[in-house]
């Protein structure tokens, strides 16, 4: 048959080429990590990524290379991104508050030939270089400074690698990889995913739309979500593909400096993980601010606690997008966006339907499973295991041979969901979380954000706990609130006539801290061996 359409393939570097040519003096703010405030351009950021991919390549840095960050957001950052990716590298995002064992694991697994690295991490290099064999060239994100030259002999300046001339893109196939990212490993070493161009592409295209991240040039968008951390959502790249205004906030991850960031600069979305967000309320209220420019705000990572997507909605006029994913799907698989048969509901059913982590883009498919692998009806009632495919699904993670699917093609994700009809999918729980009580599941998401409801309480977390006769029983392990006494009682009392009465936690124990991952998730393996025999030891 006569007659084609263009054949170009799907390459990160169109991305950032695109919001150069058409959205060139569109700010993008970040906090530099010694505190003051950069402002540059898309137009800048791409002329300077075509300069750093100069300056890669003059250090013998080649196609197919992996080359590591270890960086705050930043704009250098987002420079090292494009430069590495669009130049047919690839960026391997390192989680700098891992372990440094973990660390040494993750940098020689991936064969790093190049690490980029912020001020703040210069000590984690000296520490740690030793031991990364394959690194060949120490890249500080900044100009040239003694003290980085004392601490990491060697180093290469970002500000001096930008001097050299630009060059063009290169033409890439679209299936080359672009990027590598770990899981965080709370379940064994730590498994990379090596994301291609054109996976990552069609995820920016899939996220940006009103049913999903609903991201457009009129956005100022802040992304708490750190870059390593799955890619910080695939925000940057819709940024650029959407040309927004980016506030990327360095180091400054507290509450007083993210609500500081948004007044100052008018954020209206901003994205990250319930932690984040407890400060940031704490914070606000404390500054007697209603955060007037913020209109939206992306929870992921774990689940939205009820009374927080409430009090960004009541207190703070916010509305909270309830998403879902995994480093395996780059990450965005659900979000919570109505239907246009929801539009008349009321406000509690409403804020029901909200509170779930949503339904599946196009380009993702979901279904829940029981234990011999058959598929379970899509009725909002029956629980099962979560598993999914689609265009930016991972298949075989790095360095591995065999793929990572079941025998018809789904990748099993580790969490239990129920899916009503319109597909609207709520965790219930990982599996490895949920507590089993004399043969009957309870979900700890549940109950967690029921103790938190209690204004006394900053943060709780819901394990099982060892018990004679039931194997398990849910406990309740929170911590205080900055100035309140909560009492066990109260909070026991919260859960009456909320969940069945057998669900009813058997004790709240107060703690200082619940130990986090390095993206911001409880550790529940930490909290069940510390507090596993608590029901035990009480005498149960
Ligand atoms: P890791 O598996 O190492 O924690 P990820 O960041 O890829 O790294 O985590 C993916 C997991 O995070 C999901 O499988 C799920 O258990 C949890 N998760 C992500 N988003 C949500 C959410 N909105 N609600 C509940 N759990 C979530």
């Amino acid at each position: 048959m006569l007659g084609k359409m263009m054949d170009q393939p799907l390459l990160i570097s169109a991305l950032i080429k695109h919001a150069a040519r058409f959205h060139s003096d569109t700010e993008i703010v970040s906090r530099e990590t010694d505190g003051t405030l950069n402002r540059t351009s898309w137009q800048a950021i791409e002329e300077q990524s075509r300069r750093l991919m100069a300056g890669l390549r003059k250090l013998g840095l080649e196609q197919g290379d992996r080359i590591g960050t270890i960086a705050w957001n930043n704009h250098r950052h987002l420079k090292a991104w494009f430069a590495i990716s669009g130049g047919g590298m690839v960026c391997h995002t390192l989680n700098p508050r891992l372990a440094p064992d973990q660390l040494i694991f993750i940098v020689n697994d991936a064969g790093n030939k190049a690490l980029f690295f912020d001020k703040t991490f210069a000590p984690l290099i000296a520490g740690t270089r030793a031991h990364l064999k394959t690194v060949e060239h120490f890249i500080f994100m900044g100009p040239r400074d003694p003290e980085i030259e004392a601490a990491v002999p060697g180093a290469v300046f970002f500000d001096d690698l930008v001097q050299e001339a630009p060059q063009d893109w290169p033409a890439l196939d679209e299936n080359t990889p672009c990027s590598l990212c770990y899981t965080s490993g709370t379940t064994g070493n730590p498994k990379g995913v090596l994301y291609y161009h054109r996976s990552t592409m069609l995820h920016t295209f899939a996220i940006a739309v009103p049913d999903a991240l609903n991201l457009s040039s009129t956005d100022t968008i802040l992304p708490v979500v750190p870059m390593f951390h799955a890619n910080a959502w695939g925000i940057p790249y819709a940024a650029a593909m959407t040309g927004a205004k980016l506030v990327m906030p360095g180091p400054g991850l507290d509450g007083d400096s993210l609500l500081h960031l948004i007044e100052s600069e008018k954020v209206t979305l901003a994205l990250g993980v319930p932690t984040i967000w407890q400060m940031l309320i704490a914070a606000a209220k404390k500054a007697g601010s209603r955060m007037d420019s913020l209109k939206r705000n992306v929870i992921g990572g774990s689940a939205a606690a009820p009374s927080m997507i409430a009090t960004f909605r009541d207190d703070f006029d916010c509305e909270t997008l309830h998403a879902w994913g995994m480093t395996e799907t780059s990450p965005l698989g659900s979000a919570n966006q109505i239907k246009g048969k929801h539009l008349g509901l009321e406000p509690d059913a409403m804020a029901k339907l909200r509170l779930g982590q949503g339904r599946p883009p196009f380009g993702i498919d979901l279904r829940i499973v029981d234990e011999t692998g058959a598929p379970l009806p899509h009725d909002g009632q029956a629980e099962g295991a979560l598993q999914c495919r689609g265009y930016w699904v991972v298949d075989t993670y790095y360095g591995k041979t065999e793929n990572t699917l079941t025998a018809d093609g789904w990748f099993d994700t580790g969490d239990v969901a129920t899916i009503d009809a319109d597909g609207f999918m709520v965790i219930r729980d990982r599996t490895k979380d949920i507590i089993k009580s004399g043969g009957e599941w309870i979900s700890s998401v549940d109950l967690e954000g029921i103790a938190v409801s209690h204004p006394g309480v900053a943060m709780a977390a819901a394990i099982g706990a060892v018990h004679p006769k039931w194997d398990e029983r849910p406990i309740i392990i929170a911590v205080k609130a900055e100035g309140a006494n909560p009492s066990q009682s109260e909070i026991l009392a919260l859960f009456e006539g909320k969940v069945a009465k057998w669900q009813i936690p058997d004790a709240v124990v107060f703690t200082d801290a619940i130990p986090l991952n390095g993206t911001g998730k409880m550790l529940k393996n930490k909290l069940r061996e510390q507090f596993g025999n608590y029901l035990i030891d009480q005498g149960a």
